[in-house]
């Protein structure tokens, strides 16, 4: 049981970064959500996941593109015991083409983010004398696609800082990992969907099968509850000795 651990999931307000923070919440962690927008449904939605999983979860708005944002947002929650990188944004287009500030952006909310968090947990993980780091990185930390410049050359990024933050807390009780999904049937992709649909001319499970999920043997979407299923096994005394790795959950996408 996670009881009595508090975790802080990254751009949690939707997706992956939702299913991992149910998941931790039903292993009896006390959950930080976290997404740069402050509505109510963002703070209804850790109301609703604290009552019905019995733990204290908190809404703190940080916009993670910028650094100062992500540091404040460590100190603001107080305690780290698990720490989830997982907030992401994608574009898609050529290198010459590709707009300089969503290059800028692209870094910054997914590589240069994880390393302010990292930075501001790790005294805090040292001083409770245990930590868990999860980072969100991708099939794309691993391999590459082309029109994904950015995205693609991040998730490697934060793939390369994984390892390097598991080096540095190696003889501690804190362990780094990364997490590579696949495709996973999040708001996200499930919006790509109609367009490709129409742009193709096919039906759903056409697109699905031969655009879509091409890259993935399975042909099946992973779900966020298997992400958040696959966070908290790393937060377990099982993966005590899990670090600098990465575990994939891509139907057997890099497996090719
Ligand atoms: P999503 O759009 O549902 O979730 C992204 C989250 O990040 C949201 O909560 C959003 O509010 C937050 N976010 C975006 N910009 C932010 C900012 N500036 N500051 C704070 N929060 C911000 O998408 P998702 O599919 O759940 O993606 C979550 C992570 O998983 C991303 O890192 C993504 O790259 C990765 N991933 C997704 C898939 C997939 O198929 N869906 C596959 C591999 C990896």
């Amino acid at each position: 049981s996670l009881k009595g651990k508090t975790a802080v999931v990254t751009g949690s307000n939707s997706g992956i970064g939702l299913g991992v923070a149910e998941e931790l919440a039903r292993a009896g962690a006390d959950v930080v959500l976290n997404s740069y927008t402050d509505s109510e449904d963002d703070h209804a939605l850790a109301e609703r996941i604290g009552k019905e999983h019995g733990v204290t979860a908190r809404y703190i708005q940080a916009d993670l593109s910028k650094g100062a944002e992500a540091r404040a947002l460590i100190k603001q929650a107080g305690r780290c015991d698990i720490l989830v990188n997982n907030a992401g944004i994608q574009h898609v287009a050529s290198i010459e083409d590709f707009p300089v500030e969503k290059w800028d952006a692209i870094i910054a909310i997914m590589l240069s983010s994880a390393f302010h968090t990292t930075a501001e947990a790790l005294p805090i993980m040292r001083e409770a004398g245990w930590g868990r780091i999860v980072n969100i990185a991708s099939a794309h930390g691993l391999r590459a696609s082309p029109y994904k410049g950015a995205y693609v050359a991040a998730k490697h990024g934060v793939v390369g800082f994984t390892k390097v933050t598991a080096l540095e807390t190696a003889k501690e009780p804190i362990t780094a990992n990364a997490v590579c999904p696949g495709y996973v049937l999040t708001p996200l992709v499930e919006s790509q969907i109609p367009d490709t649909m129409e742009k193709y001319g096919m039906d759903r499970e056409t697109a699905l099968n031969d655009v879509i999920l091409t890259r993935q043997p399975s042909r099946e979407f992973a779900t966020t509850e298997q992400l958040g299923g696959t966070v908290a096994f790393l937060c377990s005394d099982a993966a005590a000795q899990i670090t600098g790795t990465t575990i994939s959950v891509d139907g057997g996408w890099t497996a090719m």
